[in-house]
């Protein structure tokens, strides 16, 4: 049942209506005012009828004759011929029976539809016709093109729209006038009155860059001010032992590299502030950002204050707490490290959560289960997120409640964020980049191969695991889908163990499998216990099997870029050459886009490409750009995102008062939630 509203007031809306405009999510004048067109058709330029080109017309004429019958039982057909000076042309309309009916000779008309063939004569298909006398609204002018519903056309749409051209026209401004005219942006009324009903393309591009300006004024003003809170909250300052950090380099078994030690020297120098730092370390896969943790909470636990790190799976989180045990042995702090992961018996998890109270354990790594597990800290002073874009903001912001005031904050991951969309998305985090690697890695040999290569590209790959190497496949979905071209799973899994390498030990991991399972599994294949391991993106995770040199990515195109990028770094952790073939799906093109990985090996790189090609869902998953909610912004394009940010950044500057704009107010709130960590 639709609830009555004010769009009742409106002329020919009726409770029926209504209910057809709810369908779209139109509840009130104001969502109605807010629905974007999703295309235009530009039916601005008038034609006369000797000049009609196939395509998009629009003509002004009379008609001179209109005779509408049936053709065949249910399909009616009417018929006319339109004159201006220059000549005449035939429209066609299907099912319109009415149209006999309505339309008045000798009368001046624009008309508006697709000039095609109709058999075997060019018509103008379906037009809509409208008299010159009237304001025309559905012909001769650029047509936006809503999305529909069953009884709601966007014809209709833009009836109502037009009426509501007074309200519109009446819209008050939401940003500063000092910001309009610095920008030289249109007002809010002009932008809505455009992209509702643009006069020329070049108006609407206007309008557009407004509220894509305003969105990206939005994102970064609400970042701003996520940051000025925090670095108005006090924390736990930690003070700098060097040779405490003396010590633990000189025992650890490698040489940090230059990007490492500026790393860690920058949340040295943070950690000396009274404000709580908040910091995120992006690294391509094996750069070594665990090590950059560690160093971080070794200052931590100096000064007997504890450190949660939380990674996304159990078997991360296993690895993580074996690495910074051994790493810490050397200076006998080994005793601080203690695990809490769910897949724990009861009396080692109670056992656990009695030394995290009592801060016997100092350096608490686990998986959610640290949120979850009703677990008591004791001098939390660091939270660290590894793999930070695997955890929702809820999550994030819940461990960090559990220092009961706020801790300093450091995120790790591996996905490249192209610097521009960092300082939209994540403005309030001071942002370090390791980007050189461990010396003795070489670039993964990738090739990309079309389904006709394979039995060639498996005869290598025998070879190779001959020599003691190991291989994980990845394919895009679990089991059989609707698309057949895909390869699934279980169906690569089957032919690898049955019949391509049926004489290598051969694992099949999914998301589906219970937890326990999947452990198993991956704890055999890092043992080296399996030589192939078919799976699906669950293995992206930062999981380390130093064993596996091959990886084949089924289906590639249906993968991004930088997340194809993760997937590779999966293989080569060891001094031996690594290989990655990126198959294609049966019927596939081939692919311009996935070539770049033969020879690109920055992961920016190629973030910024699927940024450009992909949009951010490419990058981010759903789960955060989702929530963006960017209906105009391009989040590739630089320049406005610099101008948003620099505008953002003078608003605080002149310390404008949020109170004067409402609604740049509240949508900032809304906003402050998606892309603060805290
Ligand atoms: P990621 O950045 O993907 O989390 P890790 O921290 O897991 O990478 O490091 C990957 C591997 O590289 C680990 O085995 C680690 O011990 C090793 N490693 C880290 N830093 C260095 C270094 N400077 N030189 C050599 N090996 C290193
Ligand atoms: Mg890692």
């Amino acid at each position: 049942m639709a609830k009555s509203s004010d769009l009742e007031e409106l002329k020919g809306i009726g409770k029926e209506v209504v209910g057809k405009l709810n369908r779209l999510n139109i509840y009130n004048k104001d969502d109605l005012i807010n629905y974007f067109p999703r295309r235009y058709e530009d039916f601005s330029v008038i034609t006369s009828t000797s000049k009609l080109r196939p395509g998009q017309v629009t003509i002004r004429a009379t008609i001179k004759q209109v005779k509408g019958r049936y053709v065949r039982r249910g399909m009616h057909i009417t018929e006319a011929v339109a004159s201006d000076e220059t000549g005449s042309v035939r429209l066609v309309w299907f099912n319109q029976p009415y149209r006999e009916g309505s339309l008045k000779l000798a009368t001046e008309y624009y008309i508006s539809g697709n000039f095609e063939l109709s058999y075997q004569r060019l018509s103008i298909m379906n037009p809509s016709v409208e008299l010159v006398s009237d304001f025309p609204v559905n012909t001769a002018r650029i047509l936006p093109i809503y999305r529909e519903t069953k009884g709601m056309t966007s014809r209709q749409i833009r009836r109502f729209l037009r009426e509501l051209m007074p309200l519109i026209i009446e819209l008050p401004e939401t940003l500063p006038d000092w910001l309009i005219k610095e920008q030289k942006l249109k007002s809010r009324s002009w932008a809505y009155q455009k992209t509702h009903s643009p006069k020329s393309m070049e108006e609407l591009k206007l309008a557009q860059y407004r509220f894509g300006f305003e969105e990206l004024f939005g994102l970064s003003l609400a970042s701003l001010i996520n940051k000025n809170e925090i670095d108005s909250e006090k924390t736990l300052s930690i003070e700098f032992d060097e040779k405490l950090a003396k010590k633990f380099v000189a025992n650890l078994p490698f040489k940090l590299t230059d990007s490492q030690r500026k790393v860690i020297w920058k949340i040295y120098q943070d950690f000396q502030k009274s404000q709580p730092m908040n910091r995120l370390v992006e690294g391509d896969v094996g750069s070594g950002k665990t090590v950059v943790a560690i160093m971080a909470s070794l200052m931590v636990i100096n000064k007997g204050y504890q450190v949660a790190f939380m990674a996304p799976t159990e078997i991360l989180a296993k690895q993580h707490a074996e690495s910074i045990y051994d790493l810490l042995r050397p200076l006998k702090l080994e005793s601080a490290v203690g695990l809490l992961v769910g897949g724990m018996t009861t009396a080692a998890k109670e056992k656990a959560r009695k030394s995290i109270k009592n801060g016997k354990i100092k350096i608490i790594i686990g998986t959610q289960t640290l949120i979850q597990e009703g677990v008591d800290t004791h001098k939390l002073a660091l939270v660290i997120i590894d793999e930070q874009h695997r955890f929702g903001v809820e999550q994030r912001r819940d461990l960090i409640a559990k220092a009961g005031y706020m801790p300093h904050v450091l995120s790790l991951t591996a996905t490249p964020i192209p610097r521009s969309l960092a300082l939209v998305l994540y403005g309030e985090l001071d942002i370090s980049i390791i980007d050189t690697k461990p010396l003795d890695r070489k670039p993964v040999i990738t090739k990309l191969s079309s389904n006709n290569a394979r039995p060639q590209i498996y005869r290598e790959i025998d070879k190779l695991l001959s020599g003691g190497h190991q291989m994980f496949v990845v394919c895009p979905v679990i089991s059989e889908s609707i698309n057949p071209n895909l390869r699934s799973s279980e169906e690569v899994y089957d032919d690898i163990k049955n019949h391509a390498f049926k004489d290598r030990r051969v694992g099949l991991l999914h998301g589906k499998l219970p937890a326990k399972k999947k452990n198993d599994i991956l704890q055999e294949f890092i043992d080296h216990k399996l030589d192939i391991l078919v799976s699906t993106t669950v293995i992206e995770v930062g999981i380390d099997a130093p064993g596996a040199n091959i990886i084949i990515v089924e289906s590639a195109e249906q993968f991004g870029l930088a997340q194809i990028h993760q997937l590779r770094g999966r293989v080569g952790r060891n001094d031996q050459q690594a290989y990655c073939y990126l198959m294609l799906s049966a019927n596939s093109p081939p692919s311009r886009r996935l070539r770049m990985l033969e020879t690109v090996n920055d992961g920016f790189k190629l973030a910024e490409i699927d940024l450009e090609i992909r949009g951010p869902g490419a990058i981010y998953g759903k789960l955060q750009h989702g929530q963006l909610d960017l209906r105009f912004a391009k989040l590739s394009d630089h320049e406005l995102i610099a101008k948003a940010r620099e505008s953002a950044e003078k608003f605080i500057n002149l310390e404008e008062n949020l109170v004067k704009y409402k609604e740049l107010s509240s949508h900032i709130a809304n906003l402050t939630a998606v892309t603060s960590l805290n």
